[in-house]
């Protein structure tokens, strides 16, 4: 068993939404050591190794994976936190029980695509970022050829839920992102959070 157990300690309002929360969960174990298989096993996932981050992306909700924490963005309540939580704890677990049938993965180059960017972008292709679509944009991006400030749309409030899962997603994948523009920041520093401490 890798981790033993987690404990939520923080619970923050979501920016993109106030009607969700956001959630950081301390774990018991340094579990850095599964990410590798994880990233082979888990479709979709954003691994950056240096930074020792996976993502996994699950619908509109974003779970990221450090070495000593867990953060959850985009969460109806507490119970769905609970059960993301429990469900990751026991994944974490399996894979590491099996991680020697399993070849470990330490790329993080296909697994964020221009494909999976422009989901999370307008989507209006109004050329607005001197670009012919949003997907052109996005093959751009990745690239890190163009920033993502240029996409002025984005930052407007229709478009507050995409932007946050998207300036994360941008962060975990190791492309670069202007500070100022990451909300989650805030976030992790504390601020505006409340402790609620819950022992599993
Ligand atoms: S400005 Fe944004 S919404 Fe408009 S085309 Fe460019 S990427 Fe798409």
């Amino acid at each position: 068993m890798l981790v033993r157990s987690y404990k939520i300690t923080r619970i923050l309002p979501c920016i993109a939404d106030p009607e969700k929360i956001r959630v950081i969960a301390e774990v018991s174990d340094e579990i850095h050591e599964v990410f590798p298989y994880l990233n082979a096993i888990v479709k979709g996932c954003i691994y950056n190794h240096p930074a020792l981050t996976l993502t996994i992306r699950n619908e509109e909700k974003l779970i990221t994976l450090h070495s000593k924490y867990i953060t959850l963005t985009l969460i109806e309540d507490e119970k769905e936190a609970h059960g993301i939580l429990t469900w990751l704890k026991d994944l974490i677990n399996e894979t590491y029980q099996k991680k020697d049938q399993i070849e470990p993965n330490y790329s993080s180059g296909d697994s964020l695509k221009p494909s999976d960017i422009q989901k999370l972008l307008p989507g209006t292709n109004c050329k607005e970022c001197g670009m012919r679509s949003c997907l052109a944009f996005a093959f751009k991006l990745v690239d890190e050829k163009i920033g993502i400030e240029k996409c002025r749309p984005l930052f407007t409030d229709q478009f507050k839920e995409k932007r946050t899962v998207l300036l994360e997603t941008l962060k975990n994948a190791g492309l670069k992102v202007p500070s100022g523009l990451i909300e989650s920041q805030i976030d992790e520093r504390g601020e505006n959070g409340r402790s609620l401490p819950k022992d599993v």
